[in-house]
């Protein structure tokens, strides 16, 4: 195991402070840190950035990011129990390291940041991590307050992020991450890295925004994705009927072939749609 600091080993920590992995957090926790500077690197230049990290558990990502440079980390952990690792490692890295105990989900991540630039980084926990890159993705305005997103998902999901059409696993969130942002898987971390081992091989994934993704509305761009995508072996002609609009004209206005399924439609076409609705519905 890499030697980073002169921070006692991550299973010692673990031990100390009785940090038992809690299924119900999504607790898989990575103990090598040769691996998780390997993960702070991958997000890109951290000196002179804040990189806010959620859920930080013992610290073993929060000590690589502080090691490759982060002027400084706001780090988001729910688990109180994780506190007395965390400040032993703002001892260490006075005035660099930042804890905020509490639900992510409810955490208003720009206004944390007094100053740019920013990174997220984060192993996610498999629970809630969808549904916080949902709302990364979705802020408004765009561009975001954020330069990047290096995030650790199951590899099933990270391939749902990245999927362009025709891809298998293409779909809603393929669709939304397509629209705002370049996003590149980088490489997978095998179970056995985390302790305790999940069920699954894990991925990171990269995202960075868009500075002038397509001009469209966001909810009719959910709504067309919710209606194709939720009946996707179907044409258009059939999955676009629950929109409740005439969606033959809607489908044509939108220059696409009405026997086209979902999987089959860019992102492009899926803006094209929303627009079109948007102009129906107003
Ligand atoms: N970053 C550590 C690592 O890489 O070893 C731990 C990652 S573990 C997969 C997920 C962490 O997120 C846990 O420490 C867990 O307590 C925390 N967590 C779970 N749900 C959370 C939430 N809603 N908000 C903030 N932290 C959360």
């Amino acid at each position: 195991m890499a030697q980073i600091d002169d921070l006692p080993p991550l299973r010692d920590v673990i031990e100390r402070h009785d940090l038992r992995a809690k299924k119900s957090l999504g607790q898989n926790f990575l103990l090598d840190l040769n691996l998780t500077c390997r993960i702070a690197r991958s997000a890109g230049d951290l000196t002179n950035h804040t990189v806010i990290e959620v859920g930080p558990g013992p610290g073993g990502l929060t000590r690589a990011l502080l090691h490759e440079g982060a002027k400084r980390v706001i780090a988001i952990e729910m688990d109180p129990r994780a506190l007395g690792a965390l400040e032993e490692i703002s001892a260490h890295y006075p005035g660099r390291l930042e804890v905020i105990e509490g639900d992510a989900l409810k955490v208003d991540m720009a206004s944390l940041v007094d100053e740019g630039p920013v990174r997220i980084v984060a192993n996610l926990p498999y629970n809630v991590g969808t549904q916080l890159l949902l709302n990364w993705l979705e802020l408004d305005p765009w561009p975001p307050f954020y330069e990047s997103l290096t995030l650790m998902f199951q590899k099933e999901v990270a391939e749902r992020i990245i999927a362009t059409e025709e891809d298998k696993a293409y779909g809603r969130l393929g669709v939304i991450a397509g629209w705002r942002t370049h996003a590149d898987k980088l490489f997978d971390v095998a179970k056995e890295c985390f302790s305790p081992p999940p069920k699954v091989t894990s991925s990171i994934v990269h995202l960075t925004p868009k500075a002038n993704p397509l001009p469209c509305n966001l909810r009719s761009l959910e709504q067309v994705t919710a209606a194709a995508f939720g009946q996707r072996r179907k044409m258009l002609r059939q999955s676009l009927k629950s929109l409740n609009v005439d969606h033959l004209a809607l489908i044509e206005d939108a220059g696409l072939d009405p026997t086209q399924r979902a999987e089959t439609v860019s992102v492009e076409g899926f803006v094209a749609m929303a627009n079109c609705l948007d102009r129906m519905r107003n």
